[in-house]
């Protein structure tokens, strides 16, 4: 295993960034790459000759702005939020899954670090609570960035979110997300079908645009016409038709289906949202044995998926017919490959984390330093963890489903013959399985468990402690 004496690593000193930039400060040292923000190409809306003499008087902004972005590039941060609180302003960012304090800066630096973003997306940099978003393009270095950026007020004063893109990142393959073996064949099975309809479910920020994409991607778009519609768009596909609602005055989600059905005439619609009545039923009457749909929902399981489209009152027969598969996620931390460690959990541990102890074999948990030399991984900088995965829980829908949906059955009994006919693999047995194959610890397992018990439609952001070294 290749080790090192720990050092600082990017994240280090990230982590020692108090005050990034300071307002008007003369720069003796070495910056680092050069950052260009420039408009994002059909998207960034042009700026307000009043926004952009905002900007302008407060320019002083931009140094502590392009240090935040070499920052974030190079922690491969994903998420950017930038908050007033009651001690002054903090940075935070999300890197791997794990939520990092950047920096408190003072009122007046993020004031105008605040303003240089905003006109640079350009939304209104005066407006601190109505919400807004917009996009810009980041160059840093030889690397170059989406930006989506969401500001609005907040209880105590304002709150920006940015989100950031690499353009090169590839649509990522469903064998890479996470999915257990039989999932994925069965999954597979699902999507070289011509016609029906595949859910995805979870909450916010669980990673249901990355499997939707994946699922998308598995169709061919030669042999099919692909409409993808989005009410928030992330990213350009050149074999896709493209519709985002994303810009004041865009039609509604059931309008936009109903419009792209009549004159594109599309063998799939994909749709980012399925977040009302109407939408869902215009997506039933779309799909049938040659038409397809893939789409998300909000939903702790893949059962509360299902029940929020009965809620919507879709028309059961259809909804029994369209129906072939819905899937739910959460987003664990990924063991680093390099230094896990192998272990037998004991009953506790096992309980603690929601699983039975009976079915539970072999497990893996983050490596520690060298109690003697302090020597850590390299690969992971002694975290233990690299990456991000999801679990899954599964349904896909059988006969005895199918006849249950279509009659009215109770949630209960749909669930029952679910698990009889093996059709539905939980997020327990997804979890157990994969943290077996240590690709994830049972501190992470226990984390969905305990979330898909205790789910709320607010989620909290996740507390990190400790960073599970020892355990
Ligand atoms: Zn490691």
């Amino acid at each position: 295993m290749a080790r090192r004496k720990k050092k600082a690593g990017p994240l280090g000193s990230l982590l020692k960034m108090i005050g990034i930039g300071r307002p008007k400060k003369k720069q003796t040292r070495d910056v680092g790459p050069p950052v260009e923000f420039t408009p994002t190409k059909g998207r960034t809306a042009e700026p307000k000759p009043e926004w952009t003499a905002y900007g302008e008087k407060y320019a002083y902004g931009r140094e502590p702005a392009e240090e935040l972005m070499r920052r974030a590039v190079a922690v491969k941060a994903d998420e950017i939020t930038i908050r007033s609180g009651a001690h002054g302003v903090e940075v935070t960012c999300k890197a791997e899954g794990e939520t990092h304090s950047l920096a408190t800066l003072d009122p007046e630096t993020a004031k105008g670090l605040m303003a240089v973003l905003k006109v640079a997306a350009g939304v209104n940099p005066a407006e601190p609570r109505k919400p807004q978003h917009g996009f810009f393009t980041a160059v840093v270095g030889a690397s170059k960035w989406e930006m989506r950026l969401q500001s609005s007020g907040s209880s105590s004063g304002e709150k920006i979110i940015l989100r950031l893109r690499n353009e090169k990142e590839p649509v990522r393959k469903i064998e890479d997300l996470g999915f257990t073996d039989k999932q994925l064949e069965r999954l597979k099975e699902v999507l070289a079908k011509p016609g029906g309809m595949t859910l995805i479910g979870g909450p916010p920020g669980s990673g249901r645009s990355v499997t939707l994409q994946a699922c998308m991607a598995a169709v061919d778009p030669f042999l099919h016409e692909i409409n993808l519609i989005e009410s928030v768009s992330d990213r350009r596909y050149d074999t896709v038709h493209q519709i985002a609602l994303d810009s004041p005055g865009s039609p509604s989600m059931a309008e936009a289906i109903k419009s792209t059905r009549r004159t594109k005439q599309p063998d799939v619609i994909v749709v980012d949202e399925i977040a009302d009545a109407q939408t869902a039923g215009v997506l039933c009457e779309f799909v049938d044995d040659e038409h397809r749909v893939l789409g998300t929902l909000r939903g702790s399981d893949t059962l509360s998926v299902l029940n929020k489209l009965l809620e919507f009152k879709v028309d059961r027969d259809k909804l029994a017919h369209a129906l072939q598969a819905i899937t739910a996620q959460r987003l664990v931390r990924k063991l680093c490959q390099s230094c896990k460690q192998e272990y037998r959990p004991n009953s506790d541990s096992l309980r603690r984390a929601g699983l039975s102890s009976s079915r539970a074999g072999t497990m893996y948990r983050p490596g520690v330093p060298d109690p003697e030399t302090q020597v850590v991984c390299a690969e992971c900088e002694g975290r233990g963890y690299k990456g991000q995965m999801a679990i899954f829980e599964t349904l896909f829908i059988t006969d005895p489903v199918r006849e249950l949906i279509a009659s009215g059955g109770a949630m209960s009994q749909i669930r029952m013959a679910a698990k009889a006919g093996g059709s539905l693999i939980s997020f327990s047995d997804a979890a157990l399985r994969q943290g077996m194959a240590g690709l994830t610890t049972l501190e992470e397992i226990g984390k969905v468990l305990a979330d898909r018990k205790s789910f709320r439609p607010k989620i909290r952001a996740p507390q990190i402690s400790g960073l599970g070294l020892a355990s």
